[in-house]
């Protein structure tokens, strides 16, 4: 018999991959990366040394453009073989005619095209028992919270916006098929589940609120009885991108109920009618200011977060200064702004005069020092309380979380002190000592 050496697997493929955008893109990165290495590839953190790159682009603003195409040139320049996808995807010649060389551009969530073009480049090693993959699918985020996209597109047309140009109108998952990819989240570890997509509350509008099967029970795919399930779960439920129309007052009752965290993000652009009518923006006729106090009256501890622009096309001093006051009354708690940019294609470009450089800069800044103080005094009330605490890292200085008020990424953040080392995703009862515009800092009490 002939001495036979043990054969060496072969090497798997390796892919760096590059996220830019919002937290829906996010997803579908994690999709496409899922994908990938259940077919056996690996990814690794450098472009060089990589069989091929791939760049999930975002297109919301011209200064996001520039981001993506910014790093499908380092892409080129460090590895050679780049795939693009992502929301620039769906206009493919202004990357190709920037960057010739690259192998294939695909729109957003086209997840068989950049398959089909990595499987060209870089054919899969197959080898299915070693590459398998895990049941909650592989995630960019932390391992204790995920994010979850319950539908594609969007039914409205707000004038600054070319999301439905990009992607189309609203297509939601069935509830059954959301909560059982939320239940798998639970199942492997995870504590948090944010619910994510373009109108959170327009979920289910397309599919005319059909019933859905899930844990042998029919429910509507729907706002409320997605949140009413998703809160079955035990993991803290935090909703993103729901506008403040009549139907979204019945989720007090969940978070009343401690099912659905006190926390809604709101995006409200603007609350001067006028404005808001050139913006086309949902729910734009709601009585916003009286919906916001009788929510805070049916759940005190409520935290809101919402996004405005200043320098819409066509915005008046006076129409600025109806921000400001709406800002003083509504007291919101955390809030980001932008300053209004014109993108591509938008129809908002052509509606009325634009608002010069210097009056969009000074705007913002008198926008964001009303917003500070406010922010300051709704945090200050925060002091002396307990709160709930997740763990998002552990340092040599000490363990950094968030409150059920703070979101990841873009909200504020708790400095710990502990006695005993704390664990990332652990949930402390932290008793708050101190609070600036932005974070707070306490003292583990209890875990
Ligand atoms: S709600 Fe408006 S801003 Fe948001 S994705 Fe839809 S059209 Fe764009």
């Amino acid at each position: 018999m002939a001495d036979t050496a043990p054969m060496a697997a072969p090497s798997a493929p390796r892919i760096s991959f590059v996220s830019l955008g919002c937290p829906k893109a996010l997803v579908d990165s994690e999709r496409i990366v899922t994908r990938l290495r259940a077919e056996g590839y690996e990814l690794t953190k450098t472009h060089a040394g990589a069989d091929l790159v791939i760049v999930n682009t975002c297109g919301f603003l011209d200064s996001a453009k520039a981001e993506s195409l910014a790093a499908i040139g380092d892409a080129l320049a460090e590895n050679g073989k780049v795939v693009v996808t992502g929301c620039m995807g769906a206009e493919p010649e202004q990357i190709t005619a920037a960057h010739p060389g690259v192998l294939a551009v695909t729109g957003p969530q086209q997840y068989e095209s950049v398959l089909a073009a990595v499987h060209e480049a870089v054919p899969p090693r197959h080898d299915p028992f070693l590459d398998l993959v895990p049941e909650h699918g592989v995630k960019l985020t932390p391992r204790h919270y995920a994010y979850l996209k319950i539908s594609e597109g969007c039914n409205n047309r707000c004038t600054f916006c070319i999301i439905p140009k990009l992607r189309g109108d609203l297509v939601s998952r069935p509830l059954g098929e959301v909560m059982r990819e939320a239940e798998r989240l639970v199942k492997a570890g995870v504590k948090e589940l944010l619910v994510i997509s373009q109108d959170t509350s327009a979920y289910g509008v397309d599919l005319k609120y059909a019933p859905s099967l899930w844990r042998d029970q029919e429910r509507a795919t729907r706002f409320f009885d997605l949140a009413e399930a998703l809160g079955e779960l035990g993991a803290w439920v935090r909703l993103h991108y729901v506008y403040p129309y009549p139907h979204v007052d019945r989720v007090m009752d969940l978070m009343s109920a401690g099912k659905v965290l006190p926390y809604l993000d709101i995006p409200f652009q603007h609350s001067n009618p006028d404005v808001l009518r050139r913006m086309k923006r949902p729910a734009s006729q709601e009585k916003t200011l009286a919906r916001v106090q009788a929510w805070r009256a049916a759940v005190p501890d409520l935290t809101l977060r919402s996004t405005f622009i200043v320098g819409f096309p066509g915005e008046s001093e006076g129409e600025f200064q109806d921000l400001l006051g709406f800002l003083e009354e509504a007291e919101l708690d955390r809030v980001g702004c932008f300053k209004f940019e014109p993108v591509a294609g938008a129809p908002a470009n052509d509606i009325a005069a634009a608002v010069p450089d210097e009056v969009k800069a000074e705007r913002y800044d008198r926008f964001m020092r009303a917003q500070q103080a406010i922010s300051a005094r709704r945090l200050k009330k925060k002091v002396g309380t307990r709160q709930q605490v997740i763990i998002d890292a552990v340092t040599p200085q000490g363990a950094v979380g968030r409150t059920k008020g703070d979101a990841p990424e873009i909200d504020g953040r708790v400095h710990v002190a502990s006695r005993r080392p704390l664990r990332v995703g652990e949930i402390a009862s932290v008793k708050i000592e101190a609070a600036d515009a932005y974070d707070l800092r306490g003292t583990a009490v209890g875990f």
